[in-house]
């Protein structure tokens, strides 16, 4: 009974506390990560979406060579991307915002590229069927 009593004494709230928060910060950074790292290793095919449409997809992971593939709306839209070993960008764009061009590489499901004036999406997504 009195080694318990000491024992209670000698860990002081604080620790308690401190512990406790230290525990519930780096549980919510492991799971940060969980989820970031999954985005990036399990997503590795990108697929480019004209007018809601899937018109072409490709696995990044799969890609030992860079090549360029172009996209041409009924418009006269045009789009030019540019696919590498695990990313994907749009070179070149007839747009006038040029978001897409600025946009730049992607190499993960966090972020697509996005054409609003050419109506033209390109997202990483799935795992490979
Ligand atoms: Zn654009």
């Amino acid at each position: 009974m009195e080694k318990q009593h000491i024992e209670k004494r000698i860990v002081p709230w604080k620790i308690v506390i401190f512990s406790l928060a230290m525990t519930i910060v780096l549980g919510s950074l492991l799971a940060v990560w969980i989820i970031i790292s999954s985005f990036k290793t399990s997503n590795t095919v990108a697929k480019v979406y004209q007018e809601g449409k899937e018109i072409y997809s490709v696995d990044l992971s799969k890609v030992s060579k860079a090549y360029s593939y172009e996209i041409l709306g009924t418009h006269g839209e045009r789009n030019l991307l540019l696919v590498e070993p695990g990313q994907i960008s749009i070179k070149e764009a007839s747009c006038p915002d040029q978001v897409c061009v600025h946009t730049g590489a992607i190499d993960s499901g966090l972020i697509p590229i996005t054409c609003l004036p050419n109506k033209v999406i390109v997202r990483i997504e799935g795992t490979p069927d």
